[in-house]
């Protein structure tokens, strides 16, 4: 048995890759295990860098270019006559991208003096770990070994869940992993689930050229969403192209041909239409497999989530479980600070992650952000609420862009002042959540953004004037509200 790390981290995503960074600062000997294959390369950077987070952003920059050239341009005075896709080139920049970025962590990790084992590990009991190296031609193959370190990190992911209504078959049918690597555009395209990956990706096909059916169960669009941003989403995708059905359940599906027959149920009744291709984004579950002996001493919930408390602690003593093993939203950002968290608590610091500012965004474009409650959910946890909200249409910057839909709105506690959401929609809306975030971190209230001063003319202004507009004393409004 093998003691030489003190800490060994079972997945090298995000959650993964964070925690052994900031642990081997702390002085701890660390390895991380790590099975991805990515084109035929072992390969950190786990879901996010390699077919998520990061590729979609790839594409999803590209075909706005693209789009932009071809709606916005003339409007700028610049002429941009025959503008043409390649799709190859677009995909070829993306894989740059990732390419850079995952060896940028593998670089960190060697600078770090991290060891990466380039396999699968396992959970045994007494918090031994075993790892059984990936088999490649181009190494020699090594033999399985068993571990003993102090701590462990169960850091695996998650991976996308399946419906029996329209089984992937990699083809026709994709996941959010092929719909990431059409090489030509379909030309009508379905995207089961409108959710984050139903809206990006429905709309980088979009952008391209695709007739893009989004088929959603629910009857509420994007229920986690403030309403009036949801409202607004809703309307501007639809206007964008994306043809969202809600209450539309797929049955069965069928392929003939290369094309796929989907069969769905409405209010009206059933569908049956024919798609080039189909994207199957109904959520995603935890991935757990081969990660737990049966002996080990934990197992995962009927959900297949791994049980932590506020710190990522399992119920068993130095055995610590983050990112989308855990419950939670699975964001990227979500699993990296609570890697962190966990290495400085194996130090013994106080760490904690807030988890009532977790910033949610969907890259589409407008973009869509979110930081705190919602409207609806602040009134339902009993607040007193007040609320204001500022559109971009009058903002000098947004209007010299030629971007200026959308609005932000902060909601407040109408006793305390004190902010509890920030919702955005429009233009770098991912970015200015960050301001509400920040204020929230700090117990910030309405009040302390009306005084302060924003430079002009940035669309941050419009931050600015929202603040203001809970109070009823925006400047660039006519405000009949008398107020103090
Ligand atoms: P992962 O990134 O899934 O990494 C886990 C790693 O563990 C994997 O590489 C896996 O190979 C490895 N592993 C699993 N089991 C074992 C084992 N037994 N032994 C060794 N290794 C193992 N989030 C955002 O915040 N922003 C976004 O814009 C965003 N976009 C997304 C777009 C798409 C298309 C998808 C699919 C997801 C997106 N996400 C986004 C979600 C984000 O990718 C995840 O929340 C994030 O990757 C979770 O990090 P993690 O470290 O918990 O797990
Ligand atoms: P999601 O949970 O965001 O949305 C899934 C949608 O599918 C929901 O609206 C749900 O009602 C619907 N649905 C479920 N079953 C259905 C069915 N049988 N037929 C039709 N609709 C059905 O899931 P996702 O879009 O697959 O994304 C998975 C996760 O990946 C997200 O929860 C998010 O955490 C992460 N992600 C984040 C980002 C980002 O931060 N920008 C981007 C992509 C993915």
């Amino acid at each position: 048995m093998d003691s030489s790390f003190d800490l060994v981290v079972i997945g090298g995503g995000p959650g993964g890759y964070e925690a052994a960074i900031r642990a081997a600062q702390l002085g701890f000997k660390v390895a991380v295990i790590e099975k991805r294959l990515h084109n035929g390369k072992p390969a950190l950077g786990g879901t996010c860098l390699n077919v998520g987070c990061i590729p979609s952003k790839a594409l999803l920059e590209s075909t706005h270019h693209y789009e932009w050239l071809q709606q916005s341009a003339k409007e700028h005075g610049i002429v941009a006559d025959n503008v043409a896709m390649d799709v190859a080139g677009m995909h070829n920049r993306k894989n740059k991208v990732v390419s850079q970025l995952t060896e940028g962590v593998a670089g960190l990790l060697k600078g770090n003096g991290i060891t990466w084992l380039q396999g699968a590990g396992k959970l045994l009991s007494g918090k031994r770990v075993e790892f059984t190296p990936l088999q490649l031609e181009t190494i020699e193959s090594l033999k399985v070994k068993v571990y003993s370190p102090k701590y462990v990190i169960l850091a695996t992911g998650s991976e996308p869940t399946a419906i029996s209504s329209a089984v992937v078959d990699g083809h026709t049918i994709v996941d959010s992993t092929g719909a990431l690597a059409f090489d030509t555009v379909p030309q009508r395209l379905a995207v089961i689930g409108a959710g984050v990956i139903g809206l990006e990706l429905g709309s980088v096909w979009r952008r391209l050229g695709s007739a893009v059916t989004v088929l959603e169960a629910a009857d509420t669009f994007m229920p986690m969403l403030d309403k009036m941003l949801a409202k607004d989403a809703f309307k501007t995708l639809q206007r964008q192209g994306l043809n969202i059905k809600l209450s539309s359940k797929v049955q069965s599906s069928k392929v003939v041909d290369g094309m796929a027959e989907l069969t769905y149920v409405t209010a009206e009744g059933s569908v049956s239409e024919a798609f080039d291709k189909v994207i199957v984004c109904v959520g995603r579950r935890p991935y757990s497999h081969g990660l737990l002996a049966a002996d080990c001493g934990l197992q995962c919930n009927n959900k297949g989530f791994i049980e932590v408390d506020q710190q990522c602690q399992t119920a068993l003593p130095g055995v610590y479980a983050i990112g989308d093993l855990v419950p939670g939203p699975m964001l990227a950002h979500k699993a990296m600070e609570e890697g962190v968290m966990v290495a400085e608590r194996m130090a013994g610091h106080a760490a904690q992650v807030n988890y009532n500012t977790i910033i949610g965004v969907i890259y589409t474009h407008p973009e869509i952000a979110w930081v705190g409650q919602s409207e609806e959910q602040a009134v339902a946890n009993g607040h007193s609420v007040k609320s204001g909200q500022f559109a971009f249409a009058v903002n000098g910057r947004a209007l010299a862009a030629g971007d200026s839909h959308g609005f932000v709105r902060f909601v407040a506690d109408a006793v305390t002042d004190k902010i509890l959401g920030m919702h955005v929609i429009g233009n770098g809306a991912g970015d200015l959540v960050h301001q509400g975030m920040i204020a929230m971190e700090f117990a910030g209230s309405i009040e302390d953004l009306q005084l302060m001063m924003f430079a002009h003319p940035t669309v941050s202004e419009v931050v600015h004037e929202a603040a203001l507009a809970v109070d009823g004393r925006a400047i660039h409004a006519i405000t009949r509200r008398k107020k103090n």
